[in-house]
């Protein structure tokens, strides 16, 4: 993940808000459809607001556009998330034009322009703004378009209600940071598991065994054996509660299809609620 350090080198180290105006207008890109095209790995991240708009867009539900390798799954930070598969180009990229252009991701929006979180130490940020974990800055090595023009951010990003939209992404960043500190907390807490028993004496694993009503199996298996299944089994236990909350945010936000004929918004905020329940 960018961090704020890293701004200098990609961009004109300027930070924006969606009020402002800045270089990026990329004359309606002119035939060049090098982003569309290339391999950006798995950079092209989905947010559940951008499933719900192509979902709009194709029809297709993400069983559908993952089976049909238009998006693929990839571990980002520990945590598990879709992103447009673009190892052989974007899937949508039809005679030189996006097919979803109406309904791109968020990502596709914005480039040339990025976003950052995590500005609050910025003075200049009102922190009673929906906007005001995020700012927009501009990528200077990554489109060749010489002389950009000038666009209002929100102009560029083409958003309807944007302030309801930046409110979402908000949410949206807030709960991945939960979920990726409760699969490090499961690890942290597994690891210290582990280190515990890697060191635990004769005496007090045969006592743990007792604890556990498993004095007859540590007599059969002894120390060594016994001590190697518990820290065998600790792991497993931990990768078992890390796959049950990866896959629980995926099927809540991605799988269960969005009605497209009711807001996204409010059904955004009713498996936020569901999900963070069933995660916690
Ligand atoms: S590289 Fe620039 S001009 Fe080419 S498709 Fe991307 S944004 Fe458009
Ligand atoms: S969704 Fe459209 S804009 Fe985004 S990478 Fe694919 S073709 Fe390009």
């Amino acid at each position: 993940m960018l961090r704020y350090d890293d701004l200098n080198d990609i961009s004109d180290g300027k930070l924006y808000t969606e009020d402002d105006m800045v270089c990026a207008g990329t004359n309606g890109c002119n035939g060049c459809s090098k982003c569309c095209e290339s391999d950006m790995g798995n950079t092209i991240v989905l947010t559940p607001y951008d499933m719900y708009e192509l979902t709009v867009a194709t029809g297709k539900s993400f069983d559908e556009l993952l089976t049909g390798l238009i998006i693929e799954l990839s571990m980002m930070d520990g945590i598990v998330l879709p992103n447009l598969k673009m190892s052989e180009g974007c899937a949508f990229l039809e005679s030189g034009r996006c097919e979803v252009h109406a309904h791109r991701p968020g990502i596709c929006r914005l480039f040339p322009l990025g976003r950052i979180y995590n500005v609050e130490t910025d003075q200049t940020v009102k922190k009673d703004r929906a906007s005001a974990a995020f700012r927009y800055f501009l990528q200077v090595n990554e489109c060749p378009v010489k002389n950009k023009t000038e666009v209002k951010v929100r102009d560029w990003l083409g958003i309807e209600d944007l302030e309801k939209n930046t409110s979402f992404i908000n949410k949206w960043h807030r709960f991945t940071d939960f979920e990726k500190r409760k699969v490090n907390t499961i690890r942290e807490m597994t690891d210290n598991e582990v280190k515990r028993l890697e060191n635990i004496s004769e005496k007090d694993l045969e006592v743990y065994a007792g604890i556990l009503g498993e004095t007859d199996i540590y007599e059969i298996k002894g120390y060594k054996d016994y001590k190697e299944e518990k820290i065998a089994s600790e792991k497993q236990t931990s990768e078992e509660k890390i796959k049950k909350v990866l896959k629980t945010v995926i099927a809540y936000f991605y799988l269960d299809k969005y009605d497209i004929e009711r807001d996204f918004y409010q059904q955004f905020d009713i498996r936020l609620k569901k999900c963070l329940a069933a995660i916690r």
